[in-house]
């Protein structure tokens, strides 16, 4: 059995604690004619009599080693990419393979993807400013610099601009057959809304792009457009329908038996599916955001499972998620219809309790008690106390340290992000105020 497969067979049989997420820029043979590149996305490989399918391609970065670990496994030229979806993780190398190709005097591969492909492009290239932003907050905000250091907000991550078409696009569903293997893509909306799914009925295999990744599924990340948590358990549910004997995600291990994945993807189901009706019971008794929120929980025991951990996204921010999908913006609360400016009011909060530096001190000893609600309420009341008065470098500092502290109580990488910005860029500001004070 290929490693990959017997290590997360140990994982899901409960005999190893090892994570099942990993980039290791190795290529492995996980099946006869089936391999998968470890990267930031996978690279999944089937070899045809025509050439290889490579579903994804993994980020422009890590274009040329992916590539490199590719080769060592097979010469054969690249027929056909499958885009599982836009992400730019997934698409970024398409430019490296298809120059390879060329450089190699190679036909020049076709890309395939689902039609709402293009359409995110367009977006990207509509927001290029934003996603650098939002992507500098999700995973460089975690860097908790110190004063002195550079502002936190003064470099956004590059986002690129440019991307590689698809040449053929497809709306529900596309029958290929490449050097006699045939394949079934299928339009999937979960994580985003051009994602695809492919069949490979010869081999009883999935390609599943991001619609499985070892951990609570991506379906509420806060800085993102909508995603799709009931439309998600249906894709799934309908690939297991199909009884799949080897499913390739997009992240993580490679998983071979129908048991182990019949039990994860309806694990992922089950939870997309319980957020999603309990949201909606709430929402249709009228209650606000607030105590549809408090009031939607999972089983804590489906969160310990190896492939549901909240590590990069979470079940609250999947709540949130599904309120703007069937409801709108306003959470039910009339001052925050047209509400008052964030400074204005918080100006007036630290009026009522006597001043700026009583709100830092109630932050401070919030904070110090600890607890899931004191955190939160610590972080209301900081923001409060910079917003009414953005030169206290008090404030400032003791929102780098109630940052800091929200941050280490966090599990997902969303969170952790960034709360973990929000710190670097508080320690900043007070650093920065203090150097130029008289
Ligand atoms: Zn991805």
């Amino acid at each position: 059995m290929p490693d990959l497969i017997d290590l997360s067979s140990r994982i899901i049989d409960g005999t190893s604690n090892e994570s099942g997420s990993r980039v290791t820029l190795e290529c492995s043979e996980v099946a006869d004619g089936i391999s998968v590149v470890e990267s930031f996305s996978n690279v999944v490989s089937v070899r045809t009599d025509e050439g290889l399918v490579m579903f994804d391609t993994s980020l422009a970065t890590f274009a040329d080693q992916v590539l490199g670990a590719l080769r060592g496994w097979s010469p054969d030229p690249v027929h056909t990419i499958v885009y599982t979806h836009g992400h730019v993780d997934h698409v970024g190398g398409a430019a490296a393979v298809l120059a390879e190709a060329e450089r190699r005097g190679q036909r020049r591969p076709q890309v395939i993807a689902h039609e709402a492909v293009p359409e995110r492009f367009a977006r990207y290239r509509l927001t290029k400013g934003y996603n650098g932003w939002i992507n500098a907050r999700q995973f460089g905000g975690t860097g908790l610099t110190g004063p002195g250091s550079e502002d936190p907000d003064s470099t956004p991550t590059h986002f690129p601009s440019r991307f590689v078409e698809p040449d053929e696009t497809y709306e529900h569903t596309l029958e290929l057959a490449v050097g006699g293997e045939p394949m079934v893509l299928h339009h999937g909306r979960g994580e985003t809304d051009d994602h695809t799914w492919t069949w490979l009925p010869d081999r009883r295999a999935l390609a599943i792009g991001d619609l499985f990744i070892w951990c609570f599924p991506n379906a509420g990340n806060p800085q993102k457009v909508q995603r799709f948590p009931a439309e998600w358990a249906v894709a799934l549910r309908r690939m297991l329908t199909l009884r799949p004997e080897l499913l390739l995600p997009a992240h993580g291990l490679p998983i071979a038996g129908e048991d182990r994945i019949a039990l994860v993807l309806g694990d992922v189901a089950t939870a997309l599916e319980s957020l999603v009706t309990q949201t909606l019971d709430a929402m249709n008794t009228g209650a606000s955001l607030d105590t549809v929120v408090a009031s939607v929980s999972l089983d804590p025991d489906l969160l310990d499972r190896p492939w549901l951990a909240p590590v990069y996204d979470e079940p609250e921010f999947v709540i949130r998620n599904i309120w703007r999908q069937y409801g709108g913006w306003y959470d039910g609360r009339p001052s925050r219809l047209k509400p008052a400016p964030d400074a204005a009011l918080s100006a007036e909060w630290a009026e009522l309790a006597g001043g700026v530096d009583a709100v830092v001190a109630r932050a401070d000893a919030l904070c110090d008690a600890g607890g899931d609600v004191n955190l939160r309420l610590a972080c209301h009341l900081i923001d409060a106390a910079c917003l009414a008065d953005p030169d206290h470098l008090g404030a400032a500092a003791s929102a780098a340290a109630i940052y800091k502290v929200r941050r280490s109580h966090e599990r997902s990488l969303m969170a952790r992000g960034i709360f973990g910005h929000a710190a670097a860029k508080a320690a900043w500001h007070a650093g920065t105020e203090s150097k130029d004070a008289p």
